[in-house]
This record gives structure tokens, sequence and C-alpha cells, in this order.
């Protein structure tokens, strides 16, 4: 297999050829799918192919980590089953009883997994405001802190993380730190560049972009110990993806630069309208100067401040279940950074102890005519009154 563009080609070019795949036995231009789960043995008993079980490891990711490992400026990648396999993987990848810094509002299952699992299983966390430098600092215990887990913009109020700063904090404390990059995708931000140590993605969204792999990646600044704990976690664990997904998840990829670019000025343009609309008391979104976040996010977010965007209705929550219910282009649906836009009350989603407001409503922006976008939301928006 060749991929031989490197990072002097920009990263739609390198998107768009994956790196400039060129299947070396074929000639081929897409990779095959290795649908095998065992390879041969030498027969002096050695394998030497580096190959042995599909748990393991699986061709087909190779060239997928590689674009990952690219764009991310890392060192090393690996594909999971899911964004929840991957985010799970670092921390199961930390020592026993290690402590651990985590925003207090989260993507809402690793959140739960954290309090349902992770500390029935030994790990220590604090929920803290991420936005907040010095709240991160007091959150430190030296000595055992081992990993600050960032999130920027995080869901669904969109609060920015500032990666530089809280990277070199908490290299002076020796922790790491990784961030989940979803909603910035690999175009927007680059958070090893910006001195984290891994960083995660969940693929299923914006890498896929089309709503049908469930997927996870992780890539590394460096490799470390840890690293080697997070792959030896996908190994024995098993939280492998299918080769199929694998291969159809590089498809998604080739277009993402096209899909986010128009994802973004479809976000900005609806966030800056939707602030002039009555009904809406705020607009949450990293793009609108007036944001807490917006600094750090220009800072670190180039291109665009993403395709995710909450609003909050001045009649409150049943205003917003009913907006919710009677959108016709928006797509009621969980997840976000397919390719038709998304809209959800997430407080009925994620339950009682949610820190999210019951008037709010998260919106993916998709690929669609922005303007059939704002005119379906406004006639929602009426119907709610
Ligand atoms: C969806 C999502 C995840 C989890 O990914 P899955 O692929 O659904 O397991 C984690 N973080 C963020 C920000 C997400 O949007």
């Amino acid at each position: 297999m060749s991929q031989k563009l490197t990072s002097d080609f920009s990263p739609e070019t390198r998107l768009a050829q994956a790196l400039g795949y060129v299947d070396e036995g074929t000639q081929g231009l897409v990779p095959p799918i290795h649908t095998s789960t065992t390879y041969l043995r030498d027969p002096d008993n050695q394998y030497r192919s580096g190959r042995v079980y599909s748990r393991a490891d699986n061709p087909t990711y190779t060239p997928v980590e590689r674009v990952l490992m690219s764009l991310e400026q890392g060192s090393d990648a690996l594909l999971f089953a899911s964004g929840m396999a991957a985010a799970t993987a670092v921390f199961q990848g930390l020592p026993a009883g290690s402590h651990v810094i985590a925003p207090k509002v989260m993507y809402w299952a690793l959140r739960a997994w954290l309090l349902n699992w992770g500390q029935h299983w030994g790990l220590r966390v604090s929920f803290v405001d991420t936005s907040d430098l010095a709240a991160i600092e007091s959150a430190i215990m030296p000595g055992q802190t081992q990993l600050i887990w960032l999130e920027t913009p995080a869901n669904p109020l969109w609060g920015v993380a500032d990666i530089a700063a809280i990277s070199e904090l908490a290299h002076q404390h020796n922790a790491k730190v990784a961030v989940d990059s979803t909603v910035a995708t690999p175009l927007l931000t680059q958070p090893l560049t910006l001195g984290a140590d891994y960083v995660m993605h969940s693929a299923t969204k914006y890498l896929n972009g089309h709503s049908d792999v469930i997927a996870g990646a992780l890539v590394c600044r460096t490799s470390d110990p840890i690293w080697e704990k997070i792959r030896m976690v996908r190994k024995q664990g098993g939280a492998v993806l299918s080769p199929h997904d694998a291969n159809q998840l590089l498809r998604g990829m080739r277009t993402m630069h096209l899909r986010v670019r128009e994802s973004c000025q479809s976000a900005q343009w609806l966030a800056e309208q939707l602030q002039q609309v009555a009904e809406v008391s705020q607009v949450l979104y990293p793009g609108l100067p007036n944001f807490p976040g917006h600094a750090i996010a220009a800072r670190q977010m180039k291109g665009g401040f993403g395709g995710m965007l909450s609003i909050r209705l001045r009649d409150g929550e049943q205003a917003a279940i009913t907006a919710a219910a009677s959108t016709q282009l928006w797509k009621r649906a969980t997840s976000l950074g397919g390719v038709e836009s998304l809209i959800e009350h997430r407080a009925s989603i994620e339950g009682a102890d949610t820190p999210v407001p019951s008037d709010l409503l998260r919106l993916s922006v998709g690929i669609e005519r922005k303007e059939e976008l704002l005119a379906d939301l406004m006639q929602a928006l009426q119907t709610g009154k």
C-alpha cells in the first residue's frame, strides 16, 4: 500500500485522496476490505507478517489510521468500535486508583460511564468547569492526578477549554491531557499541536458524516506507557471496529472538509439569525463574539467554529419540546455531525440529574440549504408559542 501525501499538502487534498492511496498489488485507488480473522503462521513457527488474529489489528484500519495521524499530526492512531470504546480505553489505560479531572458539562454518556463504571472500578473523578483554568488548578492532586479530560466545544452548552494553557498546567504536574475533539473535528483544531497528549473522536459524527457507521478513534502525540496500555485495552477488551465499517468510514472522511466547511458556515449564519428571534432567549455558539469562550475558540479553532449550536427558548421547556415536534426539515434525533440537520431536546434524553437547562434545544447543522433550515425553525418556533 502506498500513501505518500505528506503535510506539505493541505488537509483537504490529503483527505480527498486518503493521502494518495494506491494499492500496490492492484493499483486500486480504494483500499480493500480485509475480512480474514486469522493469519498464516510461518513454517518455522514465527509470525513475520506481524499479524496473528484480527482482534489485535486489521489491515483495513491502516489507511484510515494513517489519515487521522496525518491530520492530527500525531505519531500513532487506533480505531475503535465506537467513540465510547475509544474514550473509555483512555481511562482504562491509567494506573489503578488514578485521579482524573473531567468537565462538569460534557458528552452525557461518557459522564455516565465515569460515574457508573469508572468510579466503581477505582477511578477518582473530579468534575470541574474546564473553561476555568483556576478551577482546574485547584482540582489537581499533585502526584495523583494522572489525566485531565477535555471536550471542546463541549456538549451541549459548547463551553470552550483552553487546550494549550491546560496542557501546560497538566504537564507541570506530570498529568496527561486527552481531548474529545469530536465537535471540533481534526480540521478546525489539532489538540496535539497545542500540547495535548491524546485526541479522541467519535468517528460516528463528522469523520464518517453520514449517520451510518458507529466508530471511534484515538491519536497520540508520542507513544508512551499509557498509549501501550490503551492498545492492550483494544486488543484484550475486544472493542474492535468491523473491517467493513472501517472501509466505509474512510469513504466518508474523503469529503469531510466539504461537509465541515458547509456546516460551519451555516451554523455561524443560523446562530447570528437566531439571536434576532423573539422566541429565542439565548444562542449558544462559540462563533458568536458575545459567547464567553469566543476569544479562546478564535485562537484554537481555525476555519470555523463547528456545526453545533444550542438555543434556549423564552417560553421554557414545553415550548422547546413543541418546537422540536414541529420541524419538518430538521430531524428529531440524537447524534450529530451528519449531512442531515438534527434537533434534540437534550434534557429529555439526559434525565433527572442533567446540568442542561430544560428550555434548550441542541442543533446539529447539516449541509442542507441554510435558508431552508432557518425557515423551518421559524415556523416550528411559531408553533411552539
Ligand atoms: C457521540 C459522541 C461520543 C461517543 O461516541 P459514539 O461513537 O456514539 O460511541 C463521545 N463524545 C462526543 C462529543 C460525541 O458527540
